[in-house]
């Protein structure tokens, strides 16, 4: 069985989900007493948030690499960044280490073009929800048609992660916008809706709608099992 490395911290209350989904993903593969060979560093969440906030990416990737190269020589095989939102800085941070880093994104895209879905809605930060890195990857490397939310419900889905999600609240309200959001994205043609921030399934989750979800947690910590467990 391969390490995994586990970039974790952004925050902690999803990284969690990372833990608990990749032990369970080894126990159901191996069985018995197995358990997932991980090595995680775990970040403080408060400087990287302000440094996301001034826009000042190139300190956020340089503190990143610095515990990425951490994780590369704890032992780990190959590395996750455990959010979607700082795969932004994912090429300075593959570029850091030598070990391959498993994209968030390629981890949800494989699914949607294997089970030929065409149009997706995606939920979020605003980075994630706006910018190239993510919805672009999407788009250009996959083919994908990715419908986002409007203006003001782009906020609230973003608000909802940093004033809520990441600091380990779940607010009923919360929860019945954001439905409200991901059936909108159906009505406008999305045939699934990829959760693309690591906290979203503490909110929502299949249960609480028709619409087919993605979870970002659990579709990349399926790949890394896979990884970890896939001989040679
Ligand atoms: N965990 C979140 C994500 O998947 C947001 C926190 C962050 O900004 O890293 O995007």
């Amino acid at each position: 069985m391969k390490t995994i490395g586990l970039l974790g911290g952004m925050s902690w209350e999803s990284t969690l989900g990372y833990y608990r989904a990749i032990n369970e993903g080894v126990k159901k593969s191996l069985g018995g007493l197995h358990s997932a060979k991980i090595a995680l560093v775990s970040v403080d969440f408060a400087p990287i948030e302000k440094l996301q906030k001034a826009g000042d990416w190139a300190g956020a990737a340089r503190i990143l690499s610095a515990e990425a190269q951490k994780i590369e020589a704890a032992g780990a095989d190959f590395l996750l960044i455990c959010t979607n939102t700082m795969h932004k800085v994912a090429p300075e941070i593959a570029a850091a280490i030598n070990i391959p880093l498993i994209h968030i994104a390629d981890a949800t895209a494989e699914i949607l073009v294997k089970d030929g879905i065409q149009s997706v809605g995606l939920l979020g930060t605003a980075f994630t929800m706006e910018q190239d890195f993510y919805k672009g990857r999407l788009e250009n490397s996959y083919g994908l048609r990715v419908l986002i939310p409007s203006e003001a419900d782009r906020e609230i889905v973003h608000r909802t992660i940093y004033q809520e999600l990441c600091m380990g609240i779940v607010e009923s309200s919360s929860k019945g916008q954001y439905i409200r959001i991901i059936d909108a994205l159906q009505k406008q043609g999305a045939q699934a809706v990829i959760l693309g921030c690591t906290e979203i399934a503490m909110l929502v989750q299949q249960g609480d709608t028709p619409v087919r979800l993605l979870d970002t947690t659990a579709t990349h910590a399926a790949k890394a099992v896979h990884c970890a467990l896939e001989s040679g």
